[in-house]
């Protein structure tokens, strides 16, 4: 692999990136102070971006050295792990196997993992949970291993509901327990088997302006004091998340936090 390397950073250099592009570069990268651009061959290149250095570096495998530094995530009673790592999760923890992919939700994000925690802080039992913004199924797949009857994910990214099925498949959910479809709230959920689509428990790791615009879609799939669960909330965004949720009646609302996360509970 060659490697130009230009000092400096993108903001510094930014009058100079497109020469590089225009040199033939196939990708810009910045690293620690260094311009790293990547090129098939050696090219001549403008005086402005001579002050670099080329270099023959070795291959990387980015997605092996990914896979290889993944680790088991606990959250709660739940351990989500790569199938690889099944082995690595031994009882009373509840492993959740997660093949990491195109989808969001491997667990090692601090709201998936604030997600799960709070749904492992429930009593599912017998229970139906709706995850809106399912990614990888991670949400509803936790949901029905600490024992819902029944989890539905939704998400508007259709590439997620493969993703998400083949994970429940993983975990040996059977296909009636859970189930995971595209679309949104507000949108009719084709083949819901819940009676009027109004759960017992509501999971959505989304961003603080849809939660935001979606409070007043949450209510009617939620039964009367049916514990929501939000997250994917910047800690400064919180104030406009805790004034949605007053306007649309929720109480008993609390926060946890998590870096610059924050996760908030309600009831309806
Ligand atoms: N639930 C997983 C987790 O907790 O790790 C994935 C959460 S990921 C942060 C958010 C997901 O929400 C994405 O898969 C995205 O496609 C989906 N999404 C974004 N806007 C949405 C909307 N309006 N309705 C449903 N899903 C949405």
């Amino acid at each position: 692999m060659l490697v130009y390397h230009l000092p400096g950073t993108f903001d510094t250099r930014d009058d100079h990136l497109d020469l590089l592009w225009q040199a033939g570069a196939t990708g810009l990268e910045e690293r620690a102070g260094v311009i790293r651009a990547y090129f098939d061959e050696q090219t001549p290149l403008p005086e402005a971006v001579r002050d670099g250095e080329w270099r023959q570096e070795a291959d990387q495998d980015w997605l092996a050295e990914f896979k290889a530094n993944l680790r088991p995530v606990a959250a709660g009673r739940v351990t989500i792990v790569p199938p690889w790592l099944r082995a690595e999760v031994s009882a009373p923890q509840v492993p959740l196997i997660i093949e990491p992919g195109m989808a969001f939700g491997t667990g090692h994000h601090a709201t998936t993992r604030l997600a799960v925690e709070a749904l492992s802080a429930l009593n599912l039992n017998g229970r139906t949970v709706l995850d809106v913004g399912t990614g990888s199924g991670v949400l509803a797949i936790a949901a029905a291993l600490l024992g819902a009857r029944y989890a539905l994910g939704v998400d508007i990214d259709p590439i997620t509901i493969p993703i998400a099925r083949e994970n429940a498949e993983l975990n040996g959910v059977p296909a009636g327990r859970s189930a995971f479809m595209e679309g949104t709230l507000g949108d009719e959920l084709p083949g819901d088997v819940v009676e009027d689509g109004v759960y017992d428990v509501l999971v959505a790791n989304l961003y603080a302006e849809l939660h935001d615009l979606l409070a007043g879609a949450y209510v009617p799939h939620l039964r009367p004091g049916g514990p929501l669960i939000l997250t994917g909330i910047l800690l400064g965004k919180l104030p406009l998340v805790r004034a949605a949720l007053a306007r649309e009646g929720f109480t008993d609302v609390t926060v946890r936090e998590d870096g610059e996360w924050a996760l908030v509970t309600a009831r309806a």
